[in-house]
This record gives structure tokens, C-alpha cells and sequence, in this order.
């Protein structure tokens, strides 16, 4: 993955993919000062490019750093690398860290990086598979406590657990897993959110310990477009049977059906049809007034 051709541009300047290096003793990697993005463009356009340039440089200052470039700036970034690589369906990382310039957990010393790649990917499965659903697991680990870690950052180091947890699931065949609050409140996937739908109403729990991803908020304006009860609250694991259906949202996964979780079985159905082809429209570029 790292040896490819193509351009990823790297605190200003666009360099060749290959040469896109960081020193072995950056900050970001010995103390996990670092924050990213996930995006995706569809027909050219990237999907709410605003929101995730703005929780991008939120995520930063959240971790005490200050990326030092503008919303506008980091989208113009974003467009040029998708324009460079002759993109036009694909995924960026937008990744910020703390430099190599000083060792030791302060970092108040060090530069503050910036780059962003993009690389094709198409969505996970075809329409037809994606609505049979996929397995998930439950994680070891629970997500923090919001005054134990800044859980609302998109920071590298909450994704410790995620992938921990994540590996133990595929282990045991599932394609994800499903991680608690540190209250034991059903949260989310490690990396994506959780909905469910009991009777045409839906549920999701509330985004207080965990990233309220744009998905998320978008998927709640879809289902309340379509007129559905949309319930953000407290879910306990002892509800999950109750649940017809169930299915997650991100960025990467879209809206992507789950037929189980850990011996609980749902059927994807008609609402999650409906928000899989409501996304699926909505991430479409809105076709520009003559
Ligand atoms: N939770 C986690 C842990 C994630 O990594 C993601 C993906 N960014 C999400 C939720 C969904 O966020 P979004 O819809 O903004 O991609």
C-alpha cells in the first residue's frame, strides 16, 4: 500500500505517493499526537467536505494542536489531491501530527504536519450482498469515558481498542465489533455507528462517549425526511433482541446492513433499504443550476 504511483500532498507541496516519509521519532507515533479523516468523493465531489475539514481541526485541538491550516485551505487541499491522481470515485486520509523535532511527552516543541491521500475504493460489497448483512462480534473493550480520553477526537490513539477489538472479532468470523460505553450502553463499531429499528421506529444511541460521525447525522436528516421516529437514547445490550433490524453508518461502510450480532439475528428490512438507497442518492453531487 505504501509503493504505488500517484501524488499525496504533504504540508503544502504535492510529492510522489512513494516519498511521502515521516522520521521514526515523531511525536504522533510515540505518543499518539495525531488526528485524521475519513472522506470519500463520489462523481468528483467529496461528501461533506466542510464537516470533515472543520472535525478535522477540531480533532486537533482537541489533542492541545492547532493544525495550521485554514477549513478552506485543508478542502482546496482535498479537491487538489483528487484532481492530482485523476479521481473521481475514491477515499481521503487527511492525517495531522506532531513532528520529529523533540522527544519526550511534551510536544509543545514540535511542528505540526499535515497530508492528505487519497487512494480507490470502491463501496464494500454490491447492493445485492450488502443487503444480506453482514456479522458483528462484541469487542473486549469498552470506549472511554469522555473524562478519561477526548472520545469525541478523531485521534489515532482511540483506535487502539478499535483495532484490538477488531482483530479478536475477525478471529472469531466477524466482520466487525460492537464496543459498549465504559457504562456498558451499547456505543458503536470500530469504525462506524450503530442503528436499530423496532417497529418502524429507529434507535441509535446518544453520541456522548463516541465520534457523532457525519454519516450518523446525516442518516437521522434522511430517516426524518422519510417521516420515521428517530430515537437517540441510552441502549442497554439486553434491548438487542428486541431489534428487527439493525445496520451501520461511516464514511468507509455507507449504510451497511447486520444480519447478527453474537448469536443475536436481525433482517435487514424495509427502513434500512430505504436509508442504504437514501444515502446512496444523497452522497450523489447535486447537479449545479444552469
Ligand atoms: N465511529 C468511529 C470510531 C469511526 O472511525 C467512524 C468513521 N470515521 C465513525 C464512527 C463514523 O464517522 P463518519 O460517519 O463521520 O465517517
Amino acid at each position: 500500500f505504501d509503493k504505488r504511483d500517484g501524488w499525496m500532498w504533504y504540508d503544502g507541496a504535492m510529492v510522489p505517493w512513494n516519498d511521502a516519509k515521516i522520521h521514526v521519532l515523531t511525536h504522533g507515533l510515540h505518543y499518539g499526537s495525531c488526528v485524521f479523516e475519513g472522506e470519500r468523493a463520489y462523481g468528483g465531489e467529496i461528501f461533506k467536505l466542510d464537516e470533515h475539514s472543520a472535525r478535522l481541526k477540531e480533532s486537533a485541538r482537541l489533542l492541545d494542536f492547532e493544525i495550521p491550516y485554514s477549513v478552506a485551505e485543508i478542502n482546496a487541499a482535498c479537491r487538489e489531491v483528487l484532481v492530482k491522481n485523476s479521481f473521481t470515485d475514491a477515499y481521503l486520509r487527511p492525517v495531522a501530527w506532531r513532528g520529529s523535532e523533540m522527544m519526550g511527552v511534551s510536544g509543545q516543541q514540535n511542528k505540526i504536519h499535515l497530508a492528505i491521500a487519497a487512494w480507490q475504493w470502491p463501496s464494500y460489497f454490491d447492493p445485492e450482498e450488502r443487503l444480506k448483512g453482514i456479522r458483528i462480534g462484541n469487542a473486549k473493550y469498552r470506549r472511554p469515558d469522555p473524562q478519561t480520553a477526548p472520545s469525541t477526537s478523531k485521534a489515532a490513539g482511540l483506535y487502539m481498542i478499535c483495532t484490538i477489538s477488531k482483530h479478536a472479532a475477525e478471529r472469531a468470523g466477524f466482520a466487525d465489533a460492537l464496543m459498549l460505553d465504559w457504562r456498558g450502553y451499547v456505543a458503536e463499531c470500530t469504525g462506524a455507528n450503530i442503528f436499530f429499528v423496532k417497529d418502524g421506529v429507529i434507535h441509535t444511541p446518544l453520541a456522548d462517549a463516541f465520534l457523532n460521525g457525519i454519516t450518523r447525522q446525516t442518516v437521522i436528516e434522511l430517516a426524518k425526511r422519510r417521516g420515521f421516529e428517530v430515537q437517540e437514547r441510552r441502549i442497554t445490550p439486553d434491548e438487542l433482541p428486541g431489534f428487527q433490524e439493525c445496520f451501520i453508518s461511516g464514511t468507509a461502510a455507507e449504510v451497511t446492513p447486520v444480519s447478527e450480532i453474537d448469536g443475536i439475528h436481525f433482517q435487514p428490512g424495509q427502513v434500512t433499504k430505504t436509508l442504504f438507497e437514501d444515502y446512496m442518492a444523497e452522497v450523489q453531487p447535486k447537479k449545479k443550476a444552469a
